[in-house]
């Protein structure tokens, strides 16, 4: 039988003499680790069923553990730590029995709010990123759209001004924390600059605002805890100090704000897939076929080898990634091919495993098919592989 994936706890931390962190990094990650292991992996089994997680109460304990502001200023409620620290705590959120949770986390931490710390006014930062840092109030970032998702360039909701404020009217789709969430990060068109690159801004609106509906929770493969929302503007007026940064520089931003994200994604899958290997190892040891263990055959043990290769060089990318960023390096080529290579090998790993484990592979309640199911996403959200590939030949071209 496969192990009921409640009972499944999270491994022992990251080992040290590691290239990117150091004894605070993995006492960090310990104090993280420790959380999953008592307030969030017991609850996961019953939050995936009910396709909800309780994001404000949960948000508010992960605040408190100052998981969302890591690599944020101090004065808004961040740790003021740099950005390796960031992918320390993504790595450990890893250990958590679903990747919806991570994700979630993951939206509030890095997709929403790296652009309102780099650009925001002070009004901005006091009034939305100090209380999301905090966890006392839940983010969610609204790029996608039902006719634009990879050509963010083309999306359709528009502001058009009103003396100093904005009257927003449109709509948002695939918004990963929408219904529980108290503001939204949202990009729209704000001028009518012909270059549909200059014509954006990313905007805080408070979800409350008179005019915003909130569609269907969108029914997902995977991720069934994380809530997904399609989200409706209807003249909802927001004052032109809500915009971040510059007028007219949202898509610049966005895109900016993209390399945070891609790389805090390859460090949520490390530690899904190493478990994902490992279990398998340990059930191909166990489950006997025509009298020998399954990892007995070649055809096992050196797929299981390879994958197990493949993983290690997907962590000395993300990590090399991560340097170069410390170093104050564009890293938008690196963070692409960390991005395509882990989210390709998320699908290589899960599919190959879920079939060592037979039909118990096939079942529900396998931490193995969830995660098949859940990490599929990884090739689709946050920029596809193939738009991970035209960023890398784009840059390819560059260089000549
Ligand atoms: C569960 C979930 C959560 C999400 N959360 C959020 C969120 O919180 N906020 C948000 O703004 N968005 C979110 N998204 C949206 C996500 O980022 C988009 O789904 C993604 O960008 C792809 O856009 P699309 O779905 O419109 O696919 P499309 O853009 O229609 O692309 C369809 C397919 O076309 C192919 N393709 C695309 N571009 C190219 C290319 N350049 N060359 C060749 N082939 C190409 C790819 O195979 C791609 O999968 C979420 C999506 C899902 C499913």
């Amino acid at each position: 039988m496969a192990k009921a994936v409640s009972k499944i706890k999270a491994a022992a931390p990251v080992a040290s003499h590691h290239i990117l962190y150091g004894q605070s990094h993995l006492n960090f990650a310990d104090t993280v680790s420790q959380f999953i292991d008592k307030n969030v992996n017991p609850n996961v089994d019953e939050w995936e069923r009910n396709k909800s997680f309780p994001a404000r109460s949960l948000f508010k304990k992960l605040g408190k553990l100052g998981i969302f502001g890591v690599n944020k200023p101090i004065e808004y409620g961040g740790l003021g730590l740099d950005f390796s620290y960031s992918v320390v705590v993504a790595e450990t959120m890893g250990k958590i029995n679903c990747a919806a949770i991570p994700m979630a986390s993951a939206v509030q931490s890095d997709m929403a709010t790296p652009a309102l710390s780099d650009y925001g006014s002070d009004y901005l930062k006091r009034e939305f990123l100090l209380p999301s840092m905090l966890g006392e109030r839940v983010s969610c970032l609204g790029v996608s759209e039902a006719c634009a998702g990879s050509d963010v360039a083309s999306i359709r909701t528009t502001a058009h001004w009103h003396g100093d404020d904005l009257i927003i009217n449109g709509s948002k789709q695939w918004i990963t924390n929408g219904h529980q969430a108290d503001w939204i990060c949202l990009l729209l068109n704000t001028n009518t600059n012909p270059s549909n690159h200059r014509n954006k801004s990313l905007v805080c609106v408070n979800l409350n605002e008179p005019g915003i509906k909130l569609g269907r929770q969108i029914e997902k493969l995977g991720m069934h805890s994380s809530d997904t929302a399609e989200i409706f503007f209807d003249d909802v007026r927001v004052p032109s100090r809500n915009i971040i940064g510059e007028e007219g520089r949202g898509f610049v931003y966005q895109m900016a704000q993209f390399q945070d994200e891609r790389l805090v994604a390859v460090a949520v899958l490390l530690e899904p897939l190493s478990r994902v290997l490992s279990l398998t190892m340990e059930y191909t040891k166990d489950r006997k076929i025509f009298g020998e263990p399954v990892i007995s055959n070649q055809s096992v043990r050196y797929k299981l080898a390879e994958m197990t290769t493949e993983l290690e060089a997907v962590k000395a990318l993300l990590y090399r990634a991560v340097l170069e960023k410390l170093g104050g390096n564009d890293v938008t080529p690196l963070a692409s091919m960390a991005k395509l290579k882990a989210a390709r090998l998320a699908r290589i790993i899960t599919d190959n495993c879920l079939q060592f484990w037979g039909g118990n592979g096939y079942t529900w309640d396998n931490l193995v098919s969830r995660f098949y199911r859940d990490l599929r996403l990884f090739s689709i959200a946050g920029g596809c592989d193939e738009v991970m590939l035209s960023i890398i030949s784009k840059h390819m071209n560059e260089k000549k």
